[in-house]
């Protein structure tokens, strides 16, 4: 069951929804939710959109990209595009793409994506969401919610407890 927001700014909204609109207010909102249902979706979706699998591999070979490159501009843009993705600083330093820029190798998670405003963040997140899987264009609250059901995420010891929470 799709769980909605019953209160805020995106009051109607559901969860993954926030996520991808606003991850500003989301990671705001999301240590102020109580409800026991909403509270364990807030966990869960937050949990997938900082440890899923990229589906994209290193701009360089095929190892799996752990790492995004940031780009650090003035008035402190940070901003990303497509095709910037890396398994390590070695596969960094050494793409020809990169080089004279200003940018930052950082982890391919959502909370990378927080940047000072919301217009930077919500260009991160949509770069990053396409890097998950997710297609550009509209979405029923349905379809999202399946689409994080499904997303592939690291398995680390202690987040195996969480997954058998949600599984
Ligand atoms: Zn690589």
């Amino acid at each position: 069951m799709v769980e909605i927001m019953p209160f805020g700014k995106h009051k109607g909204d559901s969860v993954e929804q926030i996520l991808l609109k606003d991850y500003k207010y989301f990671t705001w909102v999301h240590p102020k939710v109580s409800s026991h249902y909403l509270r364990e979706r807030f966990d869960f979706v937050e949990y997938v959109s900082n440890n899923f699998i990229s589906k994209e591999s290193c701009s360089l070979d095929n190892n799996p990209a752990k790492h995004i490159s940031v780009y650090h501009g003035h008035d402190n843009y940070r901003g990303s595009s497509i095709g910037f993705l890396y398994c390590s600083n070695d596969c960094f330093n050494t793409d020809p793409k990169v080089l004279n820029l200003k940018a930052i190798l950082e982890p391919l998670q959502f909370k990378t994506a927080l940047s000072s405003t919301k217009f930077d963040t919500n260009q991160l997140v949509g770069t990053m969401s396409e890097y998950m899987g997710l297609k550009k264009g509209r979405k029923t609250k349905e379809y999202l919610e399946e689409f994080f059901n499904n997303i592939e995420t690291y398995k680390h010891k202690e987040e195996n407890k969480l997954i058998g929470r949600f599984f």
